[in-house]
């Protein structure tokens, strides 16, 4: 594949990456550290029209098409991964299923709020005991004249404290199976509307990961999204876009571990030499390096397609299992390169390698991604 940016995305590769470098890098550690939430950096964003990147003009967002989408995440993740991700699922997981499936009432009401970020986005589907097999969920919504009643758990959502707007998913006919599924736009501000634990995690410690808990929770039957029972259709639509989001969010964690070790390698000294003198340590660099460039490539392929409107549920898997592999295996590396100093807080591989490895989980595990890929090899 023949692929060179268009003179307007470098530019705005430039100007995110500019932001990124100045304003977004320097408190990564200090976030992480704290498990706080990146509140300035999402301002930032928001302002620059970056955090409703995918958003049309129409709507208050600035319309960009997903490769330049996929940059600007690569560019904030090498920066932070947290706010990578933050950034990624207000834009893919959230505005995204609002602006494919939404009435025009919910657009006009729902995408300004987004693009402006004076609410930030989640999306609500894991469940306790509905992971990988979303068709089983326990979540249920019943018509009760002009309302749904929704009542059940859903775990590790991302944003879940912060979250203003959220696409939630539940039963409304059981009878039917992945068909009974539908999805709904939940305001935080619906009484019977809970954040529940927040979970310590090993890594993107800013991006917060909640339980949310609807106990009887009314939601106005104008904010099913699309018909009922396209719940599930509609949640598998918006994470093969989400994927590609978490492809570029893998892509700019590895990019930092590869410019950290290339940094430290002509850096340190060892047996009177420069560390990145010894063979063992440049062929770690080399495939590192070519691995990145495989997996920006894969994702730049998955973007393209689906701005060409193209079904991308092999692309972008193929996408996320490659750059998410490959982030765990180049921040891996990273600290073996960086010795026992890559051990300690005092160089960023350590936590480049502890988000790393989420990326091999969430929107899909790597063992989905494969039956995704090979349900599309074997139609
Ligand atoms: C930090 C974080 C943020 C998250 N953010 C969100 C969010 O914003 N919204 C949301 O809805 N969810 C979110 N999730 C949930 C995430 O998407 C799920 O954790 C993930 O899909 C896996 O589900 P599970 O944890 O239940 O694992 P399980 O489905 O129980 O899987 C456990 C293991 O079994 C394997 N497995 C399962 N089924 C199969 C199979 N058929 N064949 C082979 N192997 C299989 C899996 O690959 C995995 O290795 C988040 C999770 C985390 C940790």
């Amino acid at each position: 594949m023949f692929f060179e940016l268009s003179e307007q995305q470098t530019m705005i590769r430039n100007m995110v990456r500019e932001l990124a470098e100045k304003e977004i890098a320097p408190k990564a550690a200090e976030l992480d550290r704290n498990e706080e939430f990146p509140d300035e950096a999402i301002k930032r964003l928001a302002e620059l029209g970056i955090l409703g990147a995918i958003i049309p003009e129409k709507y208050g967002g600035p319309g960009l098409d997903t490769v330049t989408y996929a940059m600007m995440i690569m560019e904030i993740s090498r920066a932070c991964a947290s706010t990578g991700v933050v950034t990624s699922v207000h834009n893919s997981l959230c505005s995204w299923p609002i602006m494919y499936y939404g009435s025009e009432e919910q657009k006009d009401k729902y995408l300004p709020i987004l693009a402006r970020g004076d609410r930030i986005g989640a999306f609500a589907a894991t469940e306790p005991d509905a992971g990988s097999d979303l068709g089983s969920l326990s979540t249920v919504a019943e018509l009760n004249g002009d309302n749904y009643i929704i009542n059940g758990t859903k775990t590790f959502i991302t944003s879940g404290p912060r979250a203003g707007i959220v696409i939630v998913f539940a039963v409304t006919d059981r009878s039917k199976g992945t068909k009974g599924i539908s999805a709904f736009i939940v305001e935080s501000s619906y009484k019977g509307y809970k954040v529940g634990s927040i979970f310590e995690k090993i890594g993107i410690h800013a991006s917060l990961t909640s339980e949310l808990i609807f106990e009887d929770m009314p939601v106005p039957k104008e904010n099913l999204l699309g018909k009922e029972g396209d719940g599930f259709k509609i949640a598998m639509a918006t994470l093969d876009g989400g994927r590609i989001g978490i492809a570029s969010q893998a892509v700019g964690i590895a990019q930092a571990a590869l410019e950290e070790s290339i940094k430290y390698s002509q850096a340190r000294h060892q047996f009177g030499k420069p560390i990145s003198s010894f063979q063992a340590i440049q062929w770690m660099l080399a495939e590192m390096a070519t691995k990145i460039d495989a997996a920006r490539l894969l994702t730049y392929q998955a973007a393209i397609r689906k701005d060409q409107g193209a079904r991308i549920s092999k692309e972008a898997a193929m996408a996320k299992l490659y750059a998410s592999e490959t982030a765990v295996e180049a921040t891996n590396n990273a600290i073996q390169i960086h010795g026992g100093y890559g051990y300690t807080r005092e160089y960023p591989v350590e936590r480049l390698y502890r988000d790393a490895r989420i990326t091999t989980i969430y929107e899909g595990t790597s063992e989905v991604q494969k039956m995704v890929i090979a349900s599309s090899l074997l139609r």
